[in-house]
């Protein structure tokens, strides 16, 4: 991979037409650290948030021992990472033959469950592969009530009393048991962690089993930037939520366990920012080369403004307009479909023209995981950067992804 200062040089050098995601594997490294230290347990990082092979391999050199995985892709990319690493299998809805692979051909050993026909698929692939249920521990999701800006609690997680029976089963039948919660992603409120821990309280009090674990998920917010025409919005830091976590997990009694967290967007966020470049500027309306079907998905990004760096055209020689004006520009993007809009504008300097870059910063999370070969555009060229996008001088602009929903 070629290595650059910063992602102005790469883009001087190379001007590049398509996308390109600049890497920083010390700021990846330093994110991975600064969280393993922050939390009191096992930090099992969430591979959806962007299983790039180069971000596994630097997150196992950081340290990092468990990575929370959903699917044989994913087993596979971990492994291929990192030989020794843990897997933890959190999806609590699985196909019956990825089961089998988890355990039979990863050693997987601890899984998650929402429902008691999870339960009988891994019954029966136990007893098929005449696997000691003693060995394994099983992880019931509980619903939780959060305030993330994405709830993912509509979609998984046991109810109170059905999480009681749950636990009961499971330990009748011989496999260790755990409690575990995913409250969401890029959460707000502090608050959200202590309901979780309380209803995980309460299921502990029901269910009267031993437990082998609590895993508090994900969900810790990743620092982006803000619309300076907006109030900033009020987020934690990440020192404060996990001093409050910790005080939680200490008054709820939950210390005293093995504890696990799967971390994700707060890891790798500023891990990567992206060089765009713009193809066509029409009046007020930029086309670039990227845009919701690869790195810019609404679906994720949604509700983020992300700090972006005008990278002018040198070879520009005349330009219209004031450039310390800052304006907004609709940005439209690479594909032909009439909704690859971004629905809030990037602003940017008035003189913005055909052919300049932009670099979008703190895009690690949620961008090329999710990114799709519609239209045939996939972007996947990567640079090494040494210098963290903070550090290049303030950011002259924002990016706000933001969409209708
Ligand atoms: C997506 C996900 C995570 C990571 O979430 P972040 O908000 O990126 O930290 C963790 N655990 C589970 C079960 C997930 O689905």
């Amino acid at each position: 991979m070629q290595r650059f200062d910063n992602a102005r040089d790469a883009a001087l050098t190379l001007r590049p037409d398509d996308p390109v995601y600049c890497f920083r594997p010390e700021v990846l490294k330093a994110d991975a650290r600064r969280f393993m230290g922050l939390f009191p347990g096992k930090t099992a990082y969430a591979v959806k948030t962007n299983g790039e092979p180069m971000v596994l391999k630097a997150l196992a050199e950081a340290g990092i021992e468990a990575f929370d995985v959903a699917s044989p892709a994913e087993f596979e990319a971990v492994r291929a990472a990192s030989p020794r690493a843990e897997m933890l299998y959190m999806h609590p809805v699985k196909a019956q033959s990825d089961i089998r692979l988890a355990l039979e051909t990863y050693g997987i050993r601890v899984i998650a469950v929402d429902h008691e026909d999870e339960i009988t698929k891994l019954s029966r692939v136990v007893q098929a592969l005449d696997i000691d249920p003693g060995t394994i521990i099983v992880f019931v999701r509980i619903q939780t009530k959060g305030s993330a800006a994405y709830e993912l609690s509509k979609k998984f997680g046991a109810g109170p009393a059905h999480a009681v029976e749950l636990l009961r089963r499971l330990d009748r039948n011989g496999y260790k048991v755990g409690l575990c919660f995913h409250v969401g992603s890029q959460i707000a409120d502090p608050e959200t962690y202590e309901r979780a821990l309380r209803s995980a309280d309460w299921v502990r009090n029901r269910a009267a089993v031993p437990l082998a674990g609590l895993d508090v998920g994900g969900g810790f917010p990743a620092e982006y930037g803000h619309d300076p025409n907006r109030k900033a919005p009020e987020l934690p830091s990440l020192e404060e939520l996990m001093a409050r976590l910790r005080a939680d997990l200490d008054e709820w009694a939950f210390m005293d366990m093995p504890l696990v967290a799967e971390p994700g967007r707060v890891i790798c966020a500023h891990a990567f920012s992206l060089i765009v470049r713009v193809m066509l500027r029409k009046g007020r309306r930029l086309y670039i080369n990227d845009g919701i079907w690869s790195s810019l998905s609404d679906s994720w990004t949604g509700k983020i403004t992300l700090p972006a760096r005008f990278i002018p055209d040198p070879a520009i020689r005349s330009r219209n307009g004031d450039k310390s004006k800052i304006v907004p520009f609709k940005v439209c993007g690479a594909t032909c479909d009439s909704v690859d809009i971004l629905s809030r504008p990037f602003w940017l300097p008035e003189t913005v023209d055909t052919g300049d870059w932009i670099e979008i910063g703190h895009i690690g999370a949620y961008s090329m995981s999710l990114r799709t070969r519609f239209n045939g555009f996939y972007p996947d060229t990567f640079v090494e950067v040494t210098t963290p996008f903070e550090q290049g001088g303030a950011p002259e602009s924002f990016a706000s992804l933001e969409t209708m929903a």
